[in-house]
């Protein structure tokens, strides 16, 4: 049986300029679990992202993180709380190198002690970083920034890694190492939240998942459920 729900969102709102983004967005996620919440370009996804780690404002709602509530936190005290995010266009610092980069992620009060096993573990989880350790990171690939932007988070020991469209602007190649690096974290014992446009795909990893339209969840269930769904065929699978 699975614990009480690790993250959970209740009602949470996003607004910009006054038009909602997320109109009243509730989700849980339990310890252990991988789903996604996937959507089209300007469903809300980032917003769900950005607002659940505090970078974005939310104008109503909940969210709360092993039954503590976070909403209006900030992004820092979040991160202290166990969530971590590999946000969509990387954000990675180019001017510093590869393993600044990584050391700033473990520069967390929560992630100081074992640091340098937890550095160990990245590199063992991505070769190429270790390789490419003292490159700047603004002259790697945008794959290789990819790995970078997931190592950070990992740096931090999340309890949780929430993922913005990891695949995004990825040859279909690198796509399937990525999904292969969430698949292998969420075996490591981390919970993840994988936000992603590419439905057939975060489906296949995930336990269950989330369709978010318009800033709201239209369908929930099994992964199974919503990959075997009409409506999800004929919207997101091209059947
Ligand atoms: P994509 O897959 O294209 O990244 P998304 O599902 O992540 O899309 P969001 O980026 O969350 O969607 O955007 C949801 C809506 O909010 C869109 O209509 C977008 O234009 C709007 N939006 C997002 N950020 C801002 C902002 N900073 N100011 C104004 N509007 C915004």
């Amino acid at each position: 049986m699975l614990d009480a729900a690790l993250l959970s969102i209740d009602g949470l709102c996003v607004a910009y300029d006054g038009s909602n983004a997320l109109n009243g967005v509730s989700l849980q996620i339990h310890r252990g679990e991988l789903i996604c919440v996937v959507g089209a370009n300007g469903a809300g996804k980032t917003s769900l992202i950005r607002s659940i780690s505090g970078i974005v404002p939310s104008s109503s709602g909940v969210v709360k993180m092993n039954g503590v509530d976070i909403t209006g936190m900030p992004p820092w005290e979040i991160c202290e709380r166990g969530i971590a995010q590999v946000a969509e266009g990387r954000q990675i610092f180019g001017g510093l190198s590869v393993e600044d980069n990584l050391l700033l992620g473990g520069s967390l009060k929560r992630a100081k002690a074992g640091q340098l096993e937890t550095l160990e573990f990245v590199y063992r989880l991505f070769a190429r970083l270790r390789e490419r350790r003292r490159q700047l990171a603004g002259t790697l690939s945008g794959g290789e920034q990819q790995m970078v932007a997931i190592g950070r988070a990992i740096m931090s020991k999340p309890e949780i890694v929430m993922f913005d469209e990891p695949s995004i602007g990825l040859s279909p190649a690198l796509t399937d190492v990525m999904f292969g690096v969430v698949k292998r974290l969420h075996e490591e014992g981390i919970t993840v939240l994988l936000v992603e446009q590419n439905v057939a795909k975060s489906l296949a990893l995930s336990n269950r998942g989330y369709v978010l339209e318009n800033g709201s969840i239209v369908l929930h269930g099994s992964s199974g459920e919503l990959l075997s769904n009409p409506e999800v065929q004929r919207a997101y699978l091209g059947m």
